[in-house]
């Protein structure tokens, strides 16, 4: 009996190792689970046998008192912060004074909270918090709650490891819409979430958060360089961020930094940094350290994700679609690199559930190409006469008075004349998912329809006629206006998803649109289609159907697709599959020069549509594509009766 629980014992270990550190499991959850009731049942029976590494004395941590102080037997001192490679460089500098040539180790900096561990005998014997540096918080049950942290290391070692508990971003995520929904308060972000976690007095609680925990040092080991004992600590079983390298050139440190900076939002935690040390571990003592930080090591913080910051109004905007959005204007504030002056609320029901308020403080956070956001009150900062939130009753910009629609929580200005959902609307239009033209943009729309050159969608594909005017009245040059003009007729040839998404049927989005208009291949059906023909369609509900067949109702739409066909302005369906194998039968011969492409361009992109593409006329030759300054091959073609197109004959034949 005493055996099978030293195997169980062993096995449920290995597995644990697998899953919780490597993160490569070899062993079935139903396997595992047979295993674990296996060796639960025999401790009960056998208190006697259980050995001391169990792996179920992680799972049943009892209520502890609260957190005892403890002192750290080595201080644990923070890292001194640099904000530039400039002064990176001059911390490079200052080294080599001391140290002829540095070795650096680069690791990411994980954004949680520092612990120290300590084990005796291969056993977790004590979890501390860093606290003040020299005297933390015994956090050891909690710390063996944590199934990144194992109880017991691969060796009976006596060793201080020191690591960061954090907590993934969709952990984080999960953790705060479970709170959501159980109006709890939510975390700011992850790094608040996993110290609350951790700072709990039924660890229980802590088990239940998925906290992880990177180790990055060990205090008394034998190696002589940091990246060999970053190694040996993989190897006691513990887990390291597998993102760290030894490097001796500071533009290799400088490139590890950039790396990250851009690959951060691609990781499954929250970096804040890259932290550089030295890795010689004789080298780190002769370079000491002062009362706070070590001397040998420096942590490079990527600019902030997220800060506080006042609203200092919230106002209202109008969409294409008439709904009405509570913006917060904020005392502007450098996020990620960028000054934020406002955000978008989204709508009431966030506003309202955040307890969002003119005057209040906030965390707003940004990262990469994200919309910021207001996460999160500082309610501490709160002054009593700031008042709640109320939502406008009027368009901000026709004043007429708005509907609620009462599943969206939404509130919509219904005036179809509206001046700006019509802007909105030919923003839309406009738009990369849309329609794509390029040049006209947000700024441009809202000259050109102040003007009058501009006040439906008719009005692009009549906007040549304005060409004139807009040269001599708005000042622009011929050049830009052409190239706007220009990109107007490309769009006519986008296919018919392009259009039906642009025109901003209301609950129509991009994808639906692409449904749509596979099934229905063309505008001009639109007039005609029922209800239930749509209803039938994959995908399209009782809302998309209504509203699309509302929209085609209109006579206005209906003059729209008229002026559309006129205008050639393609309006119907063509398959991808069928197009890119529209010259699966033909070869092309290349000469001369052309403005939009060179000549390998060309050659890729008829060889993507299946063409051949060869270097003499003959007569199996299916079209000569010529430019300007073509050579003998003109002739040839000629002479053969072989088919010349020229660019826009190539643009024209292949839509684009
Ligand atoms: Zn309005």
């Amino acid at each position: 009996m005493k055996k099978r629980i030293k195997e169980l014992t062993k096995i449920i270990n290995n597995a644990n190792h697998e899953y919780y550190i490597l993160e490569k499991p070899t062993m079935s959850d139903q396997q595992y689970d047979e295993y674990v009731r296996e060796l639960e049942k025999l401790e009960e029976e056998h208190p006697e046998y259980i050995q001391k590494n169990s792996p179920l004395k992680q799972i049943n941590v009892s209520l502890n008192t609260p957190f005892s102080k403890v002192e750290h037997m080595m201080p644990m001192l923070s890292l001194s912060n640099v904000f530039s490679y400039q002064q990176l460089l001059e911390f490079h500098q200052r080294i080599k004074k001391t140290i002829a040539k540095p070795e650096y180790v680069c690791e990411l900096k994980i954004d949680g909270l520092a612990v120290s561990l300590i084990y005796e005998d291969g056993l977790l014997k004590q979890g501390v918090t860093r606290g003040d540096g020299f005297l933390g918080e015994d956090i050891t049950n909690n710390v063996l709650a944590i199934k990144a942290i194992p109880n017991h290391l691969q060796k009976k070692a006596n060793i201080t490891v020191r690591g960061e508990i954090f907590m993934s971003k969709e952990a984080f995520e999960n953790l705060n819409n479970t709170r959501q929904k159980n109006n709890e308060a939510l975390f700011a972000n992850p790094r608040n979430a996993a110290s609350g976690s951790v700072r709990q007095l039924d660890a229980n609680v802590t088990a239940s958060r998925q906290l992880d925990c990177y180790i990055y040092q060990g205090v008394n080991q034998a190696e002589n360089s940091h990246y060999e004992r970053l190694k040996a600590l993989q190897k006691l079983g513990l887990k390291v961020n597998p993102h760290f390298s030894l490097m001796s050139d500071i533009d290799e440190i400088f490139a590890f930094i950039e790396k990250w900076e851009q690959g951060r939002k691609n990781l499954a935690y929250e970096i804040d940094g890259v932290v550089i040390k030295i890795d010689n571990v004789e080298n780190q003592k002769l370079l000491g350290q002062t009362a706070k930080s070590p001397k040998w090591a420096i942590a490079y913080k990527f600019p902030a994700l997220e800060e506080v910051t006042q609203i200092k109004d919230i106002i209202f905007t109008v969409g294409r679609t008439g709904q009405v959005t509570p913006n917060a204007v904020l005392d502007p504030v450098h996020i990620d690199g960028s000054l934020v002056s406002r955000t978008t609320l989204h709508n009431e029901k966030n506003v309202l559930e955040k307890d969002i308020r003119i005057g209040d403080y906030v965390f707003v956070r940004k990262a990469g190409d994200v919309i910021p956001e207001v996460v999160k009150v500082v309610t501490e900062k709160r002054k009593t006469s700031n008042k709640k939130f109320k939502m406008t009753d009027n368009c901000p910009i026709c004043k007429k008075k708005l509907q609620k629609e009462a599943s969206a929580a939404a509130y919509f200005c219904v005036n179809e004349k509206c001046e700006a959902r019509e802007q909105e609307s030919l923003v839309h239009f406009v738009s990369r998912n849309a329609m794509n033209i390029e040049g006209l943009g947000e700024k441009i729309i809202e000259i050109f329809y102040n003007e009058s050159f501009l006040k439906s969608i008719k009005d692009i594909y009549l906007l040549k006629n304005y060409r004139h005017k807009i040269i001599s009245l708005i000042g622009f040059g011929e050049k830009r206006i052409d190239n706007i003009l220009a990109n107007i007729e490309k769009s006519k040839k986008n296919n018919l998803d392009k259009l039906l998404f642009a025109l901003g049927i209301k609950h129509v989005g991009a994808k639906t649109a692409k449904i749509l208009a596979q099934e229905i291949k063309s505008l001009e059906y639109f007039e005609s289609i029922s209800y239930d023909e749509l209803i039938n369609i994959n995908e399209i509900g009782d809302k998309i159907a209504q509203s699309v067949i509302a929209y085609f109702q209109k006579a206005e739409t209906q003059a729209l697709i008229a002026f559309f066909k006129k205008e050639q302005v393609n309006i119907q369906y063509y398959e991808k599959g069928l197009q890119e194998k529209q010259f699966y039968d033909k070869t092309f011969v290349i000469t001369g020069t052309f403005e939009n492409y060179n000549r390998l361009q060309i050659a890729e992109i008829l060889e993507n549509k299946g063409a051949r593409v060869t270097n003499t006329v003959t007569k199996k030759t299916s079209v000569l594509l010529c430019g300007k300054n073509p050579g003998s091959k003109l002739n040839k073609a000629k002479e053969l009766q072989i088919p010349i197109w020229d660019e826009t004959d190539f643009q024209n034949n292949l839509n684009i």
